[in-house]
This record gives C-alpha cells, sequence and structure tokens, in this order.
C-alpha cells in the first residue's frame, strides 16, 4: 500500500529475527520506512554471535549479510538499550508509528528431578554463553576438572555442547573464542561425554551435518548400543532416516582407544542428579523399568530455551512467548502498533534462516495495517530521550563497527578472523573508540 507519510519502527532485539524484520521492512516497495534496532548488549546479530557454536565459521558468516541491513540508510542500530530498563514498552509505542518485538528466549527450560540444583548441574545455555563470550555470562570462569559430563536432549544445542566439551582445544584457536575460553579448554579434564535422551534415535532433532561432525572428530570415539539402532520402524522423514544411518554405522565402529569418548545413551530418562553438595553422577531410569547410574561431575541440560517476561509486554507464560495473533500483540483494549518476531513470537525453533520467512509474515501484517499506524500520534525522539534521562548510553553503528574492528585486531595473532572482547566494560570502551 502506497503512502507519503514516513513509517517509523522500533525493533527491540537485534537478532537474526531484529535484522530480517528491518530488511523486509526497508525492501518492501512502495513503502517509505525508518527502522530503529534496539539490543540490550553493545553489539548486534543475538544468537548469531551468542549461541551459534564458534567452530561453525560458515555459519558465523552470515553477520556479514545481517550487517549489510545495519549500514542501510533508513536503519539505525543502537545498542546497550534495553526494554524493561532503559525505556518502556509505552515509551516505544509513544515515540513510534509500529514497535516489533523480536527479544528472543533468554532463559531455559529446567528438568524438574532432584539434584538439579547441585554445584555442577546447569543449564547448557550456560555453557553456551560462556564459550561464546557473552557478556553477562554469570558463570565467570568455568569449571572444567569433571572427567566425565553428561549433555541431556537430542537436539543441535546438546550437539554444540558435547562437541565443544570433547573437541581438542587447538581446533578453536582460529575461531572467535576469547583467550580465557581457550585457555580454559585447554586446561580441561573431560574425557568422557554421555548424551543422554529420553527417546531413540529415531527420535533425535538432530540435523545431519551437525551429527556427523562429531563422529569425525579427531581423539574422539563415538558408542552406539546397536541394540538402540536394531528396531527402530518405519522413518519417513528423510532426515531421520539420515540420522539413524550415522547412528547405525557408529554402531558398527571398533574404538581406536582414542584418548576422549562421546557415548550416547537413549531410551534413558534422567531420574535424579546424585551427590550430596556436587554432581557425583546421574541416575537414568530405562526402558525395562531399571535404573543405571553414570559417573559423571558435569551435568548440562539442554531441554530447551524459553522466552523471559518483560514489563508492559503481554506474556504466555505457559507457551514461554508473547501473547500474539496474526503476529500482533494481543492487548485487552486490542490497540494497534505491536508486532513480534522471531523466537519471542514462535518459540526456539528452526535454523536462522527460519527467521527470515518468519520476519516477512510479521512485515505483511505491519503493512496490512499501515493507515491505523501512521494515524497514530507519536512524538519521535522521545524514547531515546527518555533513556538519557535514565543515564543510557547507547552504542551506535559507529560504536560498533569500532568494537568490531578491536575484534579483528584481536584475532591477528591467532591467526582468526575475530577474537571476541568478553567483558562489558572492555566492550563499551572498545566503542567509544571511533574513528
Ligand atoms: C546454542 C544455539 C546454537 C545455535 N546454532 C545454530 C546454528 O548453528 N545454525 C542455525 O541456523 N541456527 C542456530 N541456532 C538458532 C538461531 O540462533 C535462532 O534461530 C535465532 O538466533 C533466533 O533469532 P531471534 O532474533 O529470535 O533471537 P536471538 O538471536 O536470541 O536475538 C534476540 C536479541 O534480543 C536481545 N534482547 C533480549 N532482551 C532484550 C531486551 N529486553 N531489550 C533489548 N534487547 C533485548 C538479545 O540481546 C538478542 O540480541 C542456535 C541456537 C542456539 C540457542
Amino acid at each position: 500500500m502506497a503512502s507519503d507519510k514516513t513509517l517509523r519502527v522500533a525493533v527491540v532485539g537485534a537478532g537474526p529475527a531484529g535484522v530480517y524484520m528491518a530488511a523486509a521492512l526497508v525492501d518492501q516497495p512502495d513503502l517509505t520506512v525508518e527502522v530503529d534496532i534496539f539490543d540490550r548488549l553493545p553489539t548486534p546479530f543475538g544468537l548469531l554471535r551468542y549461541g551459534v557454536a564458534p567452530d561453525h565459521l560458515k555459519m558465523k558468516a552470515l553477520g556479514i549479510t545481517l550487517q549489510r541491513t545495519l549500514d542501510h540508510d533508513n536503519v539505525r542500530f543502537f545498542g546497550n538499550l534495553e526494554l524493561g530498563r532503559d525505556f518502556t514498552a509505552a515509551e516505544l509505542l509513544g515515540d513510534y508509528n509500529a514497535v516489533v518485538y523480536s527479544y528472543g528466549a533468554a532463559s531455559d527450560k529446567r528438568l524438574g528431578i532432584p539434584g538439579e540444583e547441585l554445584l555442577g548441574s546447569m543449564a547448557a545455555r550456560e555453557f553456551v554463553v560462556w564459550y561464546c563470550d557473552e557478556p553477562d555470562a554469570s558463570v565467570g570462569d568455568f569449571d572444567l576438572t569433571a572427567t566425565s559430563a553428561a549433555v541431556i536432549g537430542l537436539g543441535n544445542v546438546a550437539l554444540d555442547a558435547a562437541r565443544i566439551l570433547i573437541r581438542d582445544p587447538e581446533e578453536l584457536s582460529p575461531t572467535d573464542v576469547s583467550d580465557r575460553v581457550l585457555n580454559a579448554l585447554r586446561a580441561s579434564a573431560i574425557k568422557d561425554v554421555h548424551i543422554v535422551g529420553r527417546r531413540g534415535p529415531q527420535h533425535a532433532k538432530f540435523t545431519t551435518k551437525e551429527l556427523r561432525e562429531l563422529g569425525e572428530l579427531a581423539g574422539v570415539d563415538v558408542y552406539v548400543d546397536p541394540a538402540a539402532v536394531a528396531d527402530v520402524g518405519e522413518i519417513d522423514d528423510k532426515v531421520v532416516a539420515r540420522n539413524v544411518e550415522v547412528f547405525r554405522e557408529w554402531s558398527t565402529r571398533t574404538p581406536t582407544g582414542a584418548p576422549r569418548r562421546v557415548i550416547f545413551h537413549f531410551f534413558a530418562t534422567p531420574a535424579e542428579v546424585l551427590g550430596t553438595d556436587r554432581v557425583a553422577g546421574l541416575r537414568l531410569s530405562l526402558a525395562d523399568g531399571t535404573t543405571e547410574d553414570i559417573d559423571v561431575q558435569l551435568v548440562l541440560r539442554s531441554a530447551g530455551y524459553r522466552g523471559v517476561a518483560v514489563d508492559g509486554v503481554p506474556f504466555d507464560d505457559e507457551a514461554g512467548t508473547l501473547t500474539v495473533a496474526d503476529h500482533r500483540v494481543v492487548r485487552p483494549d486490542a490497540q494497534v502498533g505491536e508486532y513480534a518476531c522471531g523466537w519471542i513470537k514462535r518459540g526456539p525453533t528452526g535454523v536462522i534462516g527460519t527467521n527470515r520467512s518468519d520476519a516477512k509474515e510479521t512485515m505483511q501484517s505491519v503493512v496490512a495495517d499501515l493507515p491505523a499506524l501512521l494515524a497514530r500520534e507519536t512524538a519521535p525522539g522521545s524514547a531515546l530521550a527518555a533513556a538519557a534521562s535514565r543515564g543510557a548510553e547507547p552504542v551506535t553503528l559507529e560504536g560498533w563497527a569500532a568494537i568490531d574492528r578491536a575484534e579483528i585486531e584481536r584475532g591477528g595473532p591467532r591467526q582468526s578472523a575475530r577474537v571476541k572482547i568478553a567483558n562489558w566494560d572492555e566492550l563499551l570502551e572498545a566503542s567509544r573508540a571511533q574513528s
């Protein structure tokens, strides 16, 4: 729908979904639009930067494509601005014609079993944010004194966590991990990683490429019990069939005596994390009614990510997502103007590309509401002014470019494309060094 007026849109969350949302808007013919993208972190790209594993270099390179959208003349980036802390949803709505929430899923689901709180038992997400150098990774120096770890879950996040735990750390030297992470992994005592799933190989949600990678790691033997792949029934799904083939091949392998091992446990339900003050084992409840205790000192649960509620934005606590219909945020007064895309809308599913089509769908709802959005009374600049009055110090596109340059420079001695700055203060300091 053509209009002479400029639509001003705030996008909250500069992860893949938020950036794809901005791209969908500025690429829309006949739409005059200005997009401001906000993120609580000083850096853009969300889980592409702080979730996707450092050794997945090809995927990480997607940042180059997303950057093009941030560089667009009608797009502005403001990092270090958090919805709920620096400004409210009402303030954004008072400033912009439309607000799109794309702030992802920053929490995780629990298993609800005894012992889950013990020292050494945590969400795989905590390990991920640590090895991805997220500036407020709560764990500080990750304790890798365990010789044996369990990763609970049969999805790609579990595979990533297992692979980073078991992989020769020297292979991570040409990646973006900080020296702090690299040195901690070099000192790690881990020899065995047990991957534990309630269901069988035919139910696992792995993508085959990631699964195969685990069987190709130098110095690692993979163990799969042949009984687990003996009777998997009819399989229609191509990915599942390929995964089962991979497991079948692994189940026939003769161990090479490699120094490190990955051991799969299927149809094994975690029943209790054992130990008194810290993890001393994991009790599995098996399909035949018996139990098995595995000797582990570290337990990482990968039961799925979950959105967090932000004050003033309708949240569906059961689903762990925003309350949304047709990509529009639902409020009792049916006020037009708020939308959602990405994980905070649909939950933690799909690959990065899924957020592209998802954002396009949200964009269509925005465009459908155009007359009502343009008719809204707004006070441009008021939300940023409110944030400034609370002492916020936004990191602009130039600030992010300065961080980018500093990280690329750090990569030089490691023959890496970049080495991440892991610390809040250092990130902000780097952002101020604008040329
Ligand atoms: C460990 C892990 C590994 C993955 N690996 C792959 C992979 O290899 N390949 C692949 O295709 N997909 C992968 N994915 C999936 C992919 O990362 C997601 O599909 C995608 O990142 C979801 O995009 P999003 O923008 O909805 O959320 P996010 O990427 O989480 O982005 C949300 C953004 O919102 C910001 N934010 C949060 N709260 C606020 C707030 N209150 N105010 C302002 N900003 C806020 C966050 O800082 C973040 O930048 C992986 C996911 C995980 C968890």
